[in-house]
C-alpha cells in the first residue's frame, strides 16, 4: 500500500495481555485502525491529511474475511437486512456485521462496493468505522465498529426523554460528525434518524449508515426509493426538489426535538398519540408549520437551536458548522456532562425485545 507521504515508523511496546489494536492481526497479517496500520513490518502511523486514495483502498480488502468472524447474536433488524454481533476468532474483538440482501447485476454491485470503500475509507471519531465491505452470496456485508449501547432509538425506548444538558452533549457529537461529512467529505448523509445514531458505554455518539442509503438508491437508479421512513425527511426532499447538506440539519432538529419532548414532533400532543397517516405526515411536513420546542418547557437556547434546524426554507436553516457554535451547544461545554453515566444504567439493546 502506497501513500503520498512517507509513513512515520513507531516503536512498539510489549503488547498487553488484553486484546488490543496492537495484537489484532488477521490471517492476511494486516490491521488498520484509525491512523494505525499494523502488519508484519510493524506499527505505522498514517499521516492525518493522508486518506488513502481510492485506488489504494485495496488493502482494506485484506483485513478481515468472513471466515475470521463468528456470530454471537442478532442485535438489530432494519428494512434492508440484519445486524449481528460478531467476534473475530483470533483476537476476540467484537464487530457489528450488517448484511443487506441485494440481488443486483454484477456491474452495479462492483460500483456499489467500490463507492462504499471510497466513502468509508477515512474516519472521523463521530462516524462509525466501517472496517470492511464486500459482496457475498447476493448480499452486501459491512463489518462495522460495534457500538455496545445500541442506537438512540434503543435509548429513547427506555428513557423516553433526554434532558437539555445530555441533548447538548449528544448533539455536539452528531454535529461534529456532520461537519466532517458535509465540509470534509462533501456528502449528504440522507438518513439521519434515531436508529442511525449509535452510542457506546463511553458515552460516545456516532453517525452510522453513511453512504448506505445512497448505495441503496443508486442500486435502482432512483433517488430515495429505499428510504425506510419519511419521518425525519426535510420538506424539500419530500416535495422532490433539489436538496443539499441542509436536509440533514432538518433531520437532526427533528431527532433532537423528539428526544426532548418524548414523542415524534408531528404527533400533536401526548394525549393524541395517534400516528399521522402517511399522507397526513407528508402534507404536514411540506405544507404545515414547522414543529418547534414549547418555550414554557425549554430554555431559550434550546428553542432557538431547534428553530435554527427546523426551518422549512433550507437557505434560512443553519449549517452544521454554524450550529456547532450555537449558544445551546456552548452552554454545557464546560459542565463535564457524561453521557456514559446516562447510558450505563440502561439495558443492553440486544437483551430486550424490539
Ligand atoms: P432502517 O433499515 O430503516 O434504516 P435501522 O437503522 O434500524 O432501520 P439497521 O441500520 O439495519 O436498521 O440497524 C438495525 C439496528 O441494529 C439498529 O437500530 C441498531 O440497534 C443496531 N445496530 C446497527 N449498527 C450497529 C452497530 N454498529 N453497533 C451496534 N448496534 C448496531
Ligand atoms: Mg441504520
Amino acid at each position: 500500500m502506497k501513500f503520498k507521504k512517507p509513513l512515520k515508523e513507531l516503536k512498539l511496546s510489549v503488547p498487553s495481555q488484553e486484546t488490543s489494536v496492537s495484537n489484532f492481526l488477521t490471517a492476511s497479517g494486516t490491521f488498520h485502525d484509525g491512523d494505525l496500520l499494523l502488519n508484519m513490518k510493524g506499527l505505522r502511523l498514517i499521516s492525518e491529511e493522508n486518506d488513502p486514495p481510492p485506488s489504494e483502498s485495496k488493502e482494506m480488502d485484506l483485513q478481515i474475511s468472513l471466515e475470521d468472524l463468528e456470530t454471537i447474536k442478532v442485535i438489530g433488524k432494519g428494512s434492508g437486512g440484519v445486524v449481528q454481533l460478531v467476534r473475530h476468532k483470533w483476537v476476540r474483538k467484537m464487530f457489528a456485521l450488517k448484511v443487506i440482501q441485494m440481488n443486483i447485476q454484477e456491474d452495479i454491485r462492483k460500483q456499489i462496493v467500490q463507492e462504499l470503500k471510497i466513502n468509508q475509507a477515512s474516519q472521523c471519531s463521530q462516524v462509525v468505522v466501517c472496517y470492511h465491505s464486500f459482496y457475498h452470496n447476493g448480499a452486501i456485508s459491512l463489518v462495522l465498529e460495534y457500538m455496545d449501547r445500541g442506537s438512540l432509538a434503543d435509548v429513547l425506548r427506555q428513557v423516553k426523554t433526554l434532558l437539555e444538558p445530555y441533548l447538548a452533549v449528544l448533539c455536539k457529537q452528531v454535529l461534529q460528525g456532520l461537519v466532517y461529512l458535509h465540509h470534509d467529505r462533501h456528502v449528504i448523509h440522507r438518513d439521519i434518524k434515531p436508529s442511525n445514531l449509535l452510542v457506546n458505554q463511553k458515552g460516545e455518539v456516532k453517525i452510522t449508515d453513511f453512504g448506505v442509503s445512497a448505495m441503496l438508491a443508486s442500486s435502482t437508479g432512483q433517488r430515495d426509493t429505499f428510504v425506510g421512513t419519511y419521518n425525519y425527511m426535510a420538506p424539500e426532499r419530500i416535495s422532490g426538489g433539489s436538496y443539499d447538506y441542509k436536509s440533514d440539519i432538518w433531520s437532526l432538529g427533528m431527532v433532537i426535538l423528539e428526544c426532548a419532548i418524548g414523542r415524534f414532533p408531528y404527533i400533536q400532543s401526548e394525549d393524541q398519540q395517534r400516528w399521522p397517516s402517511f399522507y397526513e405526515l407528508l402534507e404536514g411536513i411540506v405544507a404545515g408549520p414547522p414543529p418547534s420546542a414549547p418555550p414554557d418547557q425549554f430554555s431559550p437556547e434550546f428553542c432557538s437551536f431547534i428553530s435554527a434546524c427546523i426551518q422549512k426554507d433550507p437557505s434560512v436553516r443553519a449549517s452544521s458548522l454554524e450550529l456547532l457554535s450555537h449558544p445551546f451547544i456552548r452552554k454545557f461545554e464546560d459542565k463535564d456532562i457524561d453521557l456514559g453515566i446516562l447510558v450505563a444504567g440502561l439495558e443492553c439493546p440486544q437483551n430486550f425485545q424490539k
